[in-house]
């Protein structure tokens, strides 16, 4: 479902990301791992083009993202459309961004009635299925601020998946949580993968990483320097700078 090939970025005169291949299936959980500025944040941004990329294609569900290929030849799309392109692609964040005027249930209503144009009662109803099934059955008026960390988190989840994306990004969704929260958040992530959604996380969790994902891809310095299988990757590194990285994470 997500194709990337030979993806460079630079900003400015730092090359960020040196021909990046990527390929996740349909149902398919993969994990980037790396050291901090190995361009695991920009990647993700790239697939949903949050970011422009300089060089290399990415298709997403065979849409080819943020270009038009017409004779060979790429044409930027207009914002319209990137956005159009964007809306199958539910994102989370390390901070949650909710809107703090509004409750959880608002919160996840939000982008189906105003993006989709969803009615209100029905949208309602989605959101409340949403937030039960992230275990938030019984916060849904809750305001952001009367929330912990972790429930935010959840709420950002959900109120991705109200817009019934065909691709979940997480870019570290538990780096900013207490250490007693990351266990929530991975939880519903856990059961997200087992309900078959394709995901692109961000993580340095290993064990989530080692429990969950379908292949792992270790990134450096703005390459994959391994990627495979989470048993090999993880517990019989063939690189290095693979092992130095997770001699250091452990
Ligand atoms: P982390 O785990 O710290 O998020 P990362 O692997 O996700 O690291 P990126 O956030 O993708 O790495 O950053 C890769 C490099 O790109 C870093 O050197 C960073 O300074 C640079 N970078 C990222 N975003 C921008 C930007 N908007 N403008 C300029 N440089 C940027």
């Amino acid at each position: 479902i997500v194709r990337a090939l030979n993806v460079t970025k630079a900003f400015h005169s730092n090359e960020v990301l040196k021909g990046i291949d990527l390929d996740v299936h349909e149902g398919q959980v993969v994990c980037l791992l790396g050291p901090s500025g190995s361009g695991k944040t920009t990647f993700l941004r790239c697939i949903n083009q949050l970011e422009t990329i300089d060089g290399g294609r990415i298709w997403v569900d065979g849409d080819l993202m943020g270009y038009d290929d017409r004779e060979g030849q790429l044409h930027r799309l207009t914002e319209k459309r990137i956005a159009e392109q964007r809306r199958e692609i539910g994102m989370v964040f390390q901070r949650f961004n909710l809107f703090p005027h509004k409750t959880a249930v608002e919160n996840v209503m939000e982008a189906p009635i105003h993006v989709k144009g969803v009615d209100k009662k029905t949208a309602r109803a989605e959101a409340l299925a949403l937030l039960e099934r992230v275990g938030l059955g019984d916060h849904c008026d809750h305001f952001p601020a009367q929330l912990s960390g972790g429930q935010q988190q959840r709420v950002a989840i959900a109120r991705a998946l109200a817009m019934k994306p065909k691709l979940m990004l997480f870019d570290e969704p538990t780096s900013a949580l207490d250490p007693e929260l990351v266990g929530e958040v991975l939880a519903v992530m856990r059961e997200l993968a087992r309900d078959g959604m394709t995901m692109v996380v961000v993580t340095h969790e290993m064990a989530f990483a080692r429990g969950v994902a379908d292949k792992v891809v270790f990134m450096d310095a703005g390459v994959v320097v391994e990627s495979g299988d989470p048993r090999d990757v993880i517990d019989r590194p063939q690189h290095e700078r693979t092992k130095s990285f997770l001699s250091r994470v452990h």
